[in-house]
């Protein structure tokens, strides 16, 4: 039987796609492998979000470089975002030992091209018109991704994803609720949607949706529809688009499977830098949201991503950033240094002129003041009693997530709690993770 070893970079939508290239490489008769040196195929699926992140990748090519010079038939495949960007053929350029370099979209033609390459491993059969209809390999666990859209049209202007994903394409109601059931029916209890900009969810075939669904939002709506899975108990989504937040999409947040977690992407409290960066709200609108959430669910915990050192950034514009941040009072920022991405509208419009000094020194500053304001935050849950999600029991603990994604630890050697939600009653609250006693 023909092996295939996945290497996966970046975010969770490049998890999920792997898991499609796995059910589509098993079939077409091929079987997983963790050992590089017995794969027939090597094949890694990129990010580009970050300089580093490319950079690593070009790192791991010297690794299968000498693969192939022991082994003349291995295949390396390359895919993800840093294939679908490459327009000019640059990037493809500086990776010579590479036999098919592909962006998402076309993972449809691997049995193809594998038979063209390998006769002996393929027939070249199996192939499906549109990727998302491809089912996932999912190792067995109670968590799944299932996405919803992919692409899309913001066009924020440090951002690759439309240059390396395309426009904003979403999947038919009735094909992500068929993926869920099935996800569900396979012993998954919490579901993530996944989108780019996940709430601007727009459903190619409306008629899908029940005659009692209370919302007109489509996004809201599918969210609904969700909630009726039986057996799913929980529902979480990333990455929402602050426009995106509609009322309805708010008082979705308030559905029973729906965790007590959003992440809403900020990228600064300024509004001079929002405009630099094409975000589509301005500063006001974002606190708006927020605060309509914290009325509405007041133990709702909260998550963001921040650029720091964008374009012309000043003092006064990170010192808003840090404001926000206050008054948002988030759980967790996923903070990043702005570096230039080649092809963005960033790097025709604006100029990278924020030193690496402050970039650093800014970062550190919300870094900072993110683990203040969590260990503040997580005392709350102290004498609470929480559901975790376990996911692992090793070495006496068991570990998990509570219903507001905060990792929950507690004593246990009893492996059959994996993939159940059990009740913890939390003794001790550190910036990271809750300490709890399980109830029986
Ligand atoms: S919303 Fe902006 S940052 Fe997010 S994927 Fe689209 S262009 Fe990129």
């Amino acid at each position: 039987m023909p092996k295939y070893h996945i290497v996966t970079f970046g975010c969770q939508m490049n998890k999920n796609d792997s898991e499609r290239i796995a059910g589509l490489l098993s079939g077409i008769g091929f079987s997983a492998t963790d050992v590089e040196s017995e794969a027939d195929l090597i094949l890694m699926n990129t990010c580009s979000v970050r300089q580093s992140a490319e950079e690593r990748i070009f790192g791991k090519m010297k690794d299968y470089k000498e693969l192939k010079e022991k082994n003349s038939k291995l295949i390396v495949a390359v895919t993800g975002c840093m294939a679908g960007r490459d327009h000019d053929g640059a990037l493809k350029k500086r990776l010579q030992y590479v036999d098919l370099f592909f962006p998402t979209r076309d993972m449809v033609n691997l049995p193809r091209w594998i038979a063209e390459l390998r006769p002996e491993l393929a027939n070249g059969n199996g192939a499906e018109v549109d990727y998302l209809k491809i089912r996932p390999l999912r190792l067995p666990s109670a968590q799944a991704y299932v996405t919803i859209q992919t692409g899309c049209n913001n066009f924020c202007t440090y951002c690759v994803v439309p240059y390396a994903r395309g426009l904003e394409s979403n999947r038919p109601v009735r094909d992500i609720l068929q993926e869920a059931q099935e996800a569900v029916d396979g012993g998954v209890l919490e579901i993530t949607l996944l989108g780019q900009a996940v709430n601007a969810y727009r459903a190619p075939d409306p008629e899908s949706f029940s005659a009692e669904n209370p919302f007109s939002d489509h996004f809201a709506a599918l969210l609904w529809e969700i909630n009726q899975i039986e057996r799913l108990e929980r529902l979480n989504w990333t990455a929402a688009y602050p426009s995106n937040m509609t009322d309805e999409v708010v008082a979705a947040l308030g559905l029973p499977k729906q965790v007590r977690f959003l992440h809403l992407p900020v990228q600064s409290g300024s509004d001079v830098v929002l405009k630099r960066m094409n975000r589509k709200y301005q500063r006001r609108q974002y606190l708006d949201i927020i605060g309509k959430i914290k009325g509405r669910y007041p133990d709702f915990a909260l998550g963001t991503d921040i650029i720091v050192g964008f374009c012309g950034e000043t003092d006064e514009d990170f010192a808003e950033t840090v404001d926000l941040y206050e008054r948002c009072a988030f759980d967790i920022s996923y903070t990043a240094q702005y570096s230039e991405r080649s092809g963005t509208l960033a790097v025709k419009l604006h100029k990278d002129d924020v030193s690496v000094e402050t970039k650093r020194q800014r970062w550190n500053t919300l870094q900072a003041l993110m683990e203040k304001i969590v260990l503040e935050k997580n005392q709350a849950y102290v004498d609470k009693v929480v559901k975790v999600l376990v996911e692992k029991v090793e070495g006496g603990k068991a570990s998990g997530n509570s219903e507001h994604l905060k990792l929950t630890i507690f004593d246990s050697d009893d492996g059959s709690l994996v993939g159940k939600i059990v009740p913890v009653h939390i003794f001790e609250a550190q910036t990271w993770r809750l300490l709890g006693r399980l109830l029986s």
